[in-house]
């Protein structure tokens, strides 16, 4: 059994096609898919007899709100959703002045074991196929009762360790029948799969790479990031330089700065030499706090000094605003079923 918000749309035509029914009902399903129902029951203006063929094959689920969580501070939603098969994973709202930022998981758990990050705990359970990565910005926004315009695939897992699926995900949200996300509204996070990174330039998708640095020599970034004993700083940024020069898109790089850790003058210093020549931009992240481990945030002051060495060589550099904090719903705290 497959789910039918796998399907493209193009796919669902001729699946339709071939059950010797009309094409017109492919434009009714994919709304129906669209608005948010949970079962063929709901598609009232589609004739039992298709539904009964379909559902041979494809099974049509709604993602189940388990939980949901709304911040005091800032009005963030985090909701914890069920999957067909009973696993969970997390999605956030986020509201920002150029609109509603939802921030979605491709994973289950993750297999990356980054120290700093909550959503590793526990390994990887499995990949997300594309119809339930869809799902959560369909079930999000059916909620909210509002229009989301951007997307981040900042929530649990690694994107490019699930890319097919990833890949068709992305061209199912940016069909203009479906939810018509434009591309730019769209940001992809890794930890830096290498080969990945270059089989997604190979699509030329104008959507923004943000690549999880963290660190600013192999020794560090080995330290707390497994990835890259895989994969060393100088090949990802040969990648992004490559990713580039493809997509032509300006290239964010995460940096979680943590105490005693990453966050010295001269970090600042290597990290403007790795990054000389791209045309980026450094999101600076104070360590959000996760239980089973004792990174901590650097002062005010450190965060403020380290962006300011990168400014005067010409990198823009933002500390992130730390959303959904008193719910757990910042970056690095989400994880697959612990609310
Ligand atoms: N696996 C992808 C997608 C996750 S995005 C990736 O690694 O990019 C989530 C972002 O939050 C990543 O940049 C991740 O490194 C960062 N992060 C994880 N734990 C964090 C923490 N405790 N504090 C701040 N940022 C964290």
């Amino acid at each position: 059994m497959k789910n039918l918000r796998d399907l493209t749309y193009d796919e669902l035509e001729s699946v339709i096609v071939s059950l010797g029914e009309k094409k017109f009902r492919a434009n009714q399903i994919f709304d129906w898919l669209t608005k948010g129902v949970s079962s063929y029951e709901e598609m009232h203006n589609i004739p039992k007899s298709l539904k009964d063929k379909l559902a041979e094959d494809y099974y049509v689920y709604g993602l189940k709100i388990v939980k949901k969580l709304e911040s005091s501070i800032d009005g963030t939603k985090k909701y914890l959703f069920a999957l067909y098969d009973g696993n969970m994973v997390e999605t956030v709202v986020m509201y920002y002045k150029h609109g509603i930022t939802v921030c979605i998981s491709s994973q289950v758990g993750c297999a990356m074991g980054c120290k700093f990050c909550a959503s590793t705990i526990g390994g990887l359970v499995r990949s997300l196929s594309a119809g339930e990565i869809l799902e959560q910005v369909i079930f999000a926004q059916k909620d909210i009762g509002e229009r989301i315009s951007n997307i981040v695939m900042m929530g649990i897992g690694e994107p490019l360790a699930n890319l097919d699926n990833v890949l068709r995900f992305l061209y199912n949200v940016n069909d203009e029948k479906g939810l018509n996300i434009g591309y730019r509204h769209i940001s992809l996070s890794t930890c830096g799969i290498v080969p990945n990174i270059y089989e997604l330039a190979k699509h030329k998708l104008p959507i923004t790479l943000s690549i999880s640095l963290h660190a600013t020599s192999n020794e560090s970034r080995s330290s707390i990031m497994p990835v890259n004993n895989s994969f060393c700083i100088e090949e990802l940024i040969d990648a992004c330089r490559h990713y580039q020069h493809e997509c032509g898109r300006r290239i964010s790089f995460e940096y979680a700065i943590i105490k005693n850790v990453n966050d010295s003058t001269q970090n600042a210093e290597q990290l403007i030499r790795l990054l000389k020549g791209i045309m980026c931009h450094v999101n600076v992240i104070p360590v959000n706090n996760v239980d089973e481990n004792n990174f901590e945030k650097p002062d005010p002051h450190t965060v403020k000094v380290f962006c300011e060495t990168l400014e005067k060589k010409g990198i823009t550099a933002t500390v992130r605003r730390e959303l959904g904090s008193d719910i757990n719903a910042s970056c690095g705290q989400l994880r697959k079923n612990n609310m």
